[in-house]
Protein backbone atom coordinates (compact mmCIF):
# COMPACT_ATOMS: atom_id res chain seq x y z
CA UNK A 1 0.00 0.00 0.00
CA UNK A 2 1.28 3.35 -1.13
CA UNK A 3 0.27 5.16 2.46
CA UNK A 4 2.82 2.73 4.21
CA UNK A 5 5.72 4.55 2.51
CA UNK A 6 4.37 7.83 3.69
CA UNK A 7 4.23 6.20 7.01
CA UNK A 8 7.83 5.38 6.63
CA UNK A 9 8.69 8.85 6.11
CA UNK A 10 10.12 11.42 8.16
CA UNK A 11 7.57 13.34 10.27
CA UNK A 12 8.41 16.95 8.83
CA UNK A 13 8.79 15.91 5.56
CA UNK A 14 5.30 14.30 5.67
CA UNK A 15 4.04 17.92 6.53
CA UNK A 16 6.37 18.98 4.34
CA UNK A 17 4.88 21.78 1.61
CA UNK A 18 7.49 22.03 -1.37
CA UNK A 19 8.48 25.80 -2.39
CA UNK A 20 5.55 26.65 -4.98
CA UNK A 21 8.19 27.73 -7.49
CA UNK A 22 6.64 29.47 -10.20
CA UNK A 23 7.43 26.77 -12.52
CA UNK A 24 5.47 24.15 -10.38
CA UNK A 25 2.50 26.81 -10.10
CA UNK A 26 2.14 26.06 -14.07
CA UNK A 27 0.24 28.51 -16.47
CA UNK A 28 -0.06 28.84 -20.28
CA UNK A 29 1.20 31.56 -21.54
CA UNK A 30 3.53 33.42 -23.47
CA UNK A 31 4.56 36.08 -21.20
CA UNK A 32 6.15 34.78 -17.91
CA UNK A 33 6.69 37.76 -15.78
CA UNK A 34 6.54 35.95 -12.31
CA UNK A 35 9.88 34.33 -11.94
CA UNK A 36 12.28 37.02 -11.81
CA UNK A 37 14.24 35.74 -14.78
CA UNK A 38 15.86 37.78 -17.31
CA UNK A 39 13.23 38.04 -20.65
CA UNK A 40 16.30 36.70 -23.31
CA UNK A 41 18.94 33.96 -23.69
CA UNK A 42 22.02 33.81 -24.37
CA UNK A 43 23.81 31.30 -26.46
CA UNK A 44 26.82 29.36 -24.92
CA UNK A 45 29.22 26.93 -26.88
CA UNK A 46 30.77 24.14 -24.60
CA UNK A 47 34.52 24.36 -24.67
CA UNK A 48 35.24 21.09 -22.54
CA UNK A 49 35.48 17.46 -23.55
CA UNK A 50 36.02 15.59 -20.61
CA UNK A 51 32.93 14.41 -19.95
CA UNK A 52 34.27 11.03 -19.50
CA UNK A 53 36.19 12.46 -16.26
CA UNK A 54 34.18 13.80 -12.98
CA UNK A 55 34.24 17.32 -12.56
CA UNK A 56 36.61 19.58 -10.13
CA UNK A 57 34.24 20.28 -6.80
CA UNK A 58 34.97 23.85 -7.34
CA UNK A 59 36.07 24.68 -10.62
CA UNK A 60 39.08 27.04 -10.54
CA UNK A 61 38.09 29.17 -13.33
CA UNK A 62 34.73 29.65 -11.96
CA UNK A 63 35.58 30.37 -8.72
CA UNK A 64 38.38 32.88 -9.52
CA UNK A 65 36.48 34.84 -12.16
CA UNK A 66 33.53 35.07 -9.39
CA UNK A 67 36.26 36.25 -6.78
CA UNK A 68 37.69 38.56 -9.42
CA UNK A 69 33.86 40.11 -10.10
CA UNK A 70 33.00 40.26 -6.37
CA UNK A 71 36.19 41.73 -5.51
CA UNK A 72 37.45 39.16 -3.11
CA UNK A 73 40.05 36.18 -2.51
CA UNK A 74 39.34 33.14 -4.06
CA UNK A 75 39.67 31.51 -0.80
CA UNK A 76 36.59 33.01 0.46
CA UNK A 77 34.22 32.12 -2.33
CA UNK A 78 32.17 28.78 -2.59
CA UNK A 79 30.00 27.49 -6.16
CA UNK A 80 26.96 26.06 -5.44
CA UNK A 81 23.83 24.92 -7.42
CA UNK A 82 22.36 28.07 -7.27
CA UNK A 83 22.19 30.21 -4.16
CA UNK A 84 19.18 27.75 -3.04
CA UNK A 85 22.14 25.18 -2.23
CA UNK A 86 23.69 27.76 0.08
CA UNK A 87 21.36 28.58 1.83
CA UNK A 88 20.61 24.78 2.45
CA UNK A 89 24.43 24.57 3.17
CA UNK A 90 24.52 26.97 5.85
CA UNK A 91 21.88 25.06 7.66
CA UNK A 92 23.20 21.73 7.46
CA UNK A 93 26.63 23.38 8.61
CA UNK A 94 25.54 25.15 11.36
CA UNK A 95 21.79 23.69 12.57
CA UNK A 96 21.21 20.89 14.78
CA UNK A 97 17.80 19.68 14.04
CA UNK A 98 15.33 19.85 16.81
CA UNK A 99 17.62 21.90 18.72
CA UNK A 100 18.49 24.84 16.82
CA UNK A 101 16.30 27.25 15.25
CA UNK A 102 16.96 30.18 11.45
CA UNK A 103 15.69 33.05 11.69
CA UNK A 104 14.07 35.33 8.83
CA UNK A 105 11.49 37.92 8.60
CA UNK A 106 8.71 37.72 6.14
CA UNK A 107 7.44 38.68 3.50
CA UNK A 108 10.72 37.34 2.15
CA UNK A 109 12.35 34.75 -0.16
CA UNK A 110 10.19 31.60 0.74
CA UNK A 111 13.76 29.05 0.06
CA UNK A 112 14.56 29.45 4.22
CA UNK A 113 11.59 28.45 5.42
CA UNK A 114 11.23 25.40 3.18
CA UNK A 115 14.95 24.48 3.53
CA UNK A 116 14.81 24.91 7.18
CA UNK A 117 11.61 22.33 7.62
CA UNK A 118 13.20 20.00 5.43
CA UNK A 119 16.02 19.52 8.05
CA UNK A 120 13.63 19.16 10.73
CA UNK A 121 14.90 22.84 12.00
CA UNK A 122 12.58 25.59 13.55
CA UNK A 123 11.82 28.40 11.55
CA UNK A 124 11.09 31.38 13.85
CA UNK A 125 10.19 34.47 12.01
CA UNK A 126 9.66 38.32 13.09
CA UNK A 127 7.87 40.22 10.53
CA UNK A 128 9.10 43.07 8.83
CA UNK A 129 7.48 46.57 9.82
CA UNK A 130 5.01 48.51 7.48
CA UNK A 131 7.65 50.25 5.87
CA UNK A 132 9.78 47.20 5.23
CA UNK A 133 12.33 47.05 7.10
CA UNK A 134 14.27 44.64 10.00
CA UNK A 135 11.72 45.17 13.54
CA UNK A 136 15.31 44.87 15.58
CA UNK A 137 13.93 45.04 18.84
CA UNK A 138 11.72 41.73 17.90
CA UNK A 139 14.36 40.23 16.23
CA UNK A 140 16.54 40.65 19.46
CA UNK A 141 14.05 39.00 21.96
CA UNK A 142 13.41 36.46 19.25
CA UNK A 143 17.66 35.44 19.13
CA UNK A 144 17.43 32.16 21.52
CA UNK A 145 18.30 28.77 20.13
CA UNK A 146 19.00 30.81 16.50
CA UNK A 147 22.02 30.11 14.98
CA UNK A 148 21.35 31.09 11.30
CA UNK A 149 19.77 34.34 10.33
CA UNK A 150 18.68 35.25 6.64
CA UNK A 151 18.27 38.64 5.16
CA UNK A 152 17.66 40.05 2.25
CA UNK A 153 18.14 43.27 0.08
CA UNK A 154 17.00 43.87 -2.36
CA UNK A 155 14.10 41.91 0.13
CA UNK A 156 12.02 39.54 -2.80
CA UNK A 157 9.39 40.47 -2.97
CA UNK A 158 9.14 43.64 -1.69
CA UNK A 159 11.76 45.26 -3.83
CA UNK A 160 13.34 47.42 -1.13
CA UNK A 161 16.83 47.69 0.22
CA UNK A 162 17.78 46.47 3.90
CA UNK A 163 18.67 49.88 5.70
CA UNK A 164 22.82 49.72 6.36
CA UNK A 165 22.53 51.23 9.59
CA UNK A 166 20.09 48.25 10.66
CA UNK A 167 21.94 45.65 9.12
CA UNK A 168 25.46 46.84 11.05
CA UNK A 169 23.19 46.82 13.72
CA UNK A 170 22.00 43.40 13.69
CA UNK A 171 25.29 41.98 12.79
CA UNK A 172 26.38 43.79 16.12
CA UNK A 173 23.77 41.92 17.99
CA UNK A 174 24.71 38.81 16.39
CA UNK A 175 28.34 37.99 16.60
CA UNK A 176 29.44 35.53 18.34
CA UNK A 177 25.96 34.10 18.55
CA UNK A 178 24.94 33.68 14.99
CA UNK A 179 25.67 34.09 11.29
CA UNK A 180 23.84 36.24 9.38
CA UNK A 181 23.39 35.03 5.84
CA UNK A 182 22.69 38.24 3.39
CA UNK A 183 20.79 37.32 0.18
CA UNK A 184 22.21 39.66 -2.63
CA UNK A 185 20.40 37.72 -5.31
CA UNK A 186 19.26 41.12 -6.91
CA UNK A 187 22.52 43.10 -5.97
CA UNK A 188 23.43 43.46 -9.53
CA UNK A 189 20.39 45.57 -9.89
CA UNK A 190 21.59 47.85 -7.06
CA UNK A 191 25.64 47.19 -7.11
CA UNK A 192 26.11 49.96 -4.67
CA UNK A 193 24.35 48.28 -1.78
CA UNK A 194 26.97 45.27 -1.12
CA UNK A 195 27.81 44.16 1.93
CA UNK A 196 30.82 42.26 0.84
CA UNK A 197 32.98 45.29 1.79
CA UNK A 198 31.98 44.71 5.51
CA UNK A 199 32.77 40.93 5.46
CA UNK A 200 36.48 42.06 7.00
CA UNK A 201 34.71 43.49 10.01
CA UNK A 202 31.95 40.76 10.57
CA UNK A 203 33.43 37.34 10.19
CA UNK A 204 30.01 35.45 11.10
CA UNK A 205 28.52 37.54 7.79
CA UNK A 206 28.28 35.24 4.40
CA UNK A 207 26.70 36.67 1.11
CA UNK A 208 24.93 34.72 -1.42
CA UNK A 209 24.56 35.37 -4.89
CA UNK A 210 23.30 33.72 -7.96
CA UNK A 211 23.57 33.64 -11.74
CA UNK A 212 20.26 33.63 -12.34
CA UNK A 213 18.84 37.05 -12.36
CA UNK A 214 20.95 39.69 -13.82
CA UNK A 215 23.66 37.44 -15.26
CA UNK A 216 20.89 35.57 -16.99
CA UNK A 217 21.08 32.02 -16.17
CA UNK A 218 18.56 30.59 -13.64
CA UNK A 219 18.71 27.20 -16.42
CA UNK A 220 21.45 26.48 -15.23
CA UNK A 221 21.94 26.30 -11.49
CA UNK A 222 24.76 28.06 -10.39
CA UNK A 223 24.76 30.25 -7.47
CA UNK A 224 27.72 31.57 -4.96
CA UNK A 225 28.38 31.77 -0.83
CA UNK A 226 30.99 34.43 -0.11
CA UNK A 227 32.73 34.54 3.41
CA UNK A 228 36.08 34.24 5.26
CA UNK A 229 37.98 31.41 4.13
CA UNK A 230 37.05 29.40 7.82
CA UNK A 231 33.16 29.76 6.48
CA UNK A 232 34.17 28.43 3.13
CA UNK A 233 36.14 25.65 4.44
CA UNK A 234 33.38 24.65 6.74
CA UNK A 235 30.51 24.36 4.04
CA UNK A 236 32.78 22.34 1.85
CA UNK A 237 32.69 20.08 4.46
CA UNK A 238 29.15 19.13 3.35
CA UNK A 239 29.10 20.01 -0.02
CA UNK A 240 27.98 17.08 -2.47
CA UNK A 241 31.59 15.98 -3.80
CA UNK A 242 30.43 17.20 -7.65
CA UNK A 243 27.83 19.83 -6.92
CA UNK A 244 28.26 21.20 -10.70
CA UNK A 245 28.63 19.55 -13.92
CA UNK A 246 31.14 20.01 -16.37
CA UNK A 247 29.04 21.45 -18.84
CA UNK A 248 27.60 24.41 -16.04
CA UNK A 249 31.02 24.99 -14.90
CA UNK A 250 32.02 25.73 -18.39
CA UNK A 251 28.99 28.31 -19.44
CA UNK A 252 29.64 29.68 -15.73
CA UNK A 253 33.13 30.50 -16.45
CA UNK A 254 32.67 32.13 -19.56
CA UNK A 255 29.79 34.31 -18.47
CA UNK A 256 32.11 35.61 -15.52
CA UNK A 257 34.64 36.58 -17.93
CA UNK A 258 35.31 40.28 -18.35
CA UNK A 259 33.25 40.07 -21.55
CA UNK A 260 30.45 37.93 -19.94
CA UNK A 261 30.50 40.40 -16.85
CA UNK A 262 29.86 43.78 -19.46
CA UNK A 263 27.23 41.91 -21.47
CA UNK A 264 25.72 41.82 -17.79
CA UNK A 265 25.85 44.99 -16.79
CA UNK A 266 24.34 46.16 -20.42
CA UNK A 267 21.38 44.19 -19.44
CA UNK A 268 20.86 45.61 -15.86
CA UNK A 269 21.10 48.74 -18.20
CA UNK A 270 17.74 48.06 -19.83
CA UNK A 271 16.08 46.38 -17.25
CA UNK A 272 16.25 49.47 -14.99
CA UNK A 273 15.31 51.76 -18.01
CA UNK A 274 12.46 49.30 -18.31
CA UNK A 275 11.39 49.47 -14.91
CA UNK A 276 11.35 52.99 -14.76
CA UNK A 277 9.20 52.98 -17.24
CA UNK A 278 7.12 50.25 -16.20
CA UNK A 279 6.95 52.09 -12.77
CA UNK A 280 5.33 55.07 -14.83
CA UNK A 281 3.10 53.01 -17.17
CA UNK A 282 1.31 51.20 -14.19
CA UNK A 283 0.64 53.82 -11.89
CA UNK A 284 -1.67 55.57 -14.76
CA UNK A 285 -3.70 52.34 -14.82
CA UNK A 286 -6.63 52.77 -12.94
CA UNK A 287 -6.92 49.09 -11.44
CA UNK A 288 -3.55 49.43 -9.59
CA UNK A 289 -4.09 51.52 -6.65
CA UNK A 290 0.03 51.87 -5.67
CA UNK A 291 3.19 50.64 -7.22
CA UNK A 292 6.22 50.51 -4.48
CA UNK A 293 9.63 51.60 -5.91
CA UNK A 294 11.46 48.24 -6.36
CA UNK A 295 15.91 47.97 -6.56
CA UNK A 296 15.37 44.70 -8.27
CA UNK A 297 14.52 42.86 -11.40
CA UNK A 298 10.57 42.84 -10.49
CA UNK A 299 7.96 45.45 -8.89
CA UNK A 300 5.08 44.72 -6.31
CA UNK A 301 1.69 46.87 -7.14
CA UNK A 302 -1.43 46.75 -5.30
CA UNK A 303 -4.81 46.31 -7.18
CA UNK A 304 -8.08 47.07 -6.27
CA UNK A 305 -8.88 43.28 -7.14
CA UNK A 306 -5.79 41.29 -7.09
CA UNK A 307 -7.17 38.21 -7.38
CA UNK A 308 -9.27 39.10 -10.33
CA UNK A 309 -6.62 40.83 -12.11
CA UNK A 310 -4.36 38.26 -11.99
CA UNK A 311 -6.57 35.88 -13.29
CA UNK A 312 -7.67 38.10 -16.32
CA UNK A 313 -3.81 38.37 -17.26
CA UNK A 314 -3.51 34.58 -16.72
CA UNK A 315 -5.87 33.54 -19.01
CA UNK A 316 -4.46 36.07 -21.85
CA UNK A 317 -1.22 34.17 -21.19
CA UNK A 318 0.35 36.84 -19.14
CA UNK A 319 1.61 35.12 -16.06
CA UNK A 320 2.42 37.39 -12.92
CA UNK A 321 3.07 36.26 -9.11
CA UNK A 322 0.16 36.61 -6.89
CA UNK A 323 1.85 37.86 -3.46
CA UNK A 324 -1.87 38.95 -1.70
CA UNK A 325 -0.99 35.90 0.95
CA UNK A 326 1.92 37.19 2.12
CA UNK A 327 1.87 39.20 5.08
CA UNK A 328 1.31 42.89 4.64
CA UNK A 329 1.10 42.52 0.85
CA UNK A 330 -3.05 42.19 0.48
CA UNK A 331 -3.82 42.81 -2.77
CA UNK A 332 -0.20 42.29 -4.48
CA UNK A 333 1.02 41.56 -7.44
CA UNK A 334 4.65 40.88 -8.41
CA UNK A 335 5.62 41.48 -11.32
CA UNK A 336 8.92 40.56 -13.15
CA UNK A 337 10.21 43.44 -15.48
CA UNK A 338 10.28 41.78 -19.03
CA UNK A 339 11.04 43.05 -22.65
CA UNK A 340 9.34 46.31 -23.59
CA UNK A 341 7.08 44.07 -26.00
CA UNK A 342 6.10 41.94 -22.74
CA UNK A 343 5.37 45.13 -20.35
CA UNK A 344 3.70 46.98 -23.16
CA UNK A 345 1.29 44.06 -23.14
CA UNK A 346 0.90 43.90 -19.74
CA UNK A 347 -0.29 47.40 -19.62
CA UNK A 348 -2.39 47.09 -22.36
CA UNK A 349 -4.03 44.28 -20.78
CA UNK A 350 -4.31 46.30 -17.58
CA UNK A 351 -5.71 49.44 -18.77
CA UNK A 352 -8.26 46.84 -20.47
CA UNK A 353 -9.38 45.41 -17.33
CA UNK A 354 -12.00 44.82 -15.91
CA UNK A 355 -13.50 45.53 -19.67
CA UNK A 356 -11.38 42.92 -20.79
CA UNK A 357 -13.27 40.13 -18.62
CA UNK A 358 -16.65 41.49 -19.86
CA UNK A 359 -15.45 41.39 -23.67
CA UNK A 360 -14.33 37.90 -23.52
CA UNK A 361 -18.21 36.78 -21.76
CA UNK A 362 -19.56 38.53 -24.86
CA UNK A 363 -16.84 37.30 -27.20
CA UNK A 364 -18.23 33.23 -25.56
CA UNK A 365 -22.30 34.12 -25.73
CA UNK A 366 -21.43 35.15 -29.68
CA UNK A 367 -20.17 31.91 -30.29
C1 LIG B 1 16.01 33.65 -7.16
C2 LIG B 1 16.44 33.76 -5.75
C3 LIG B 1 17.36 32.86 -5.18
C4 LIG B 1 17.71 31.57 -5.85
O1 LIG B 1 18.73 31.65 -6.70
P1 LIG B 1 19.19 30.34 -7.49
O2 LIG B 1 20.62 30.64 -7.69
O3 LIG B 1 18.40 30.32 -8.74
O4 LIG B 1 18.97 29.15 -6.61
C5 LIG B 1 17.82 33.09 -3.90
N1 LIG B 1 17.37 34.13 -3.19
C6 LIG B 1 16.46 34.99 -3.68
C7 LIG B 1 16.00 36.12 -2.85
C8 LIG B 1 15.96 34.81 -4.97
O5 LIG B 1 15.01 35.63 -5.43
Amino acid sequence: MSSSIEELARANVRKLVPYQSARRLGGKGDVWLNANEYPIGTAYQLSADTFNRYPECQPQAVINNYASYAGVNADQVLVSRGADEGIELLIRAFCEPGQDAVLYCPPTYGMYGVSAETFGVERRTVALREDWQLDLPAIEQNLAGVKLIYVCSPNNPTGNLLSPTDLRQLLELTAGKAIVAVDEAYIEFAPHATLVPWLAEFPHMVVLRTLSKAFALAGLRCGFTIGSPEMITLLLKVIAPYPLSTPVADIAAQALSPDGVAAMRQRVQTILENRALLVKTLTECDCVEAVYPGEGNYLVFRCSAAAAVFKSLWDQGIILRDQSKQPSLSNCLRITIGTQAENNQVIAALRAFPNAVAAKEFSKEAV
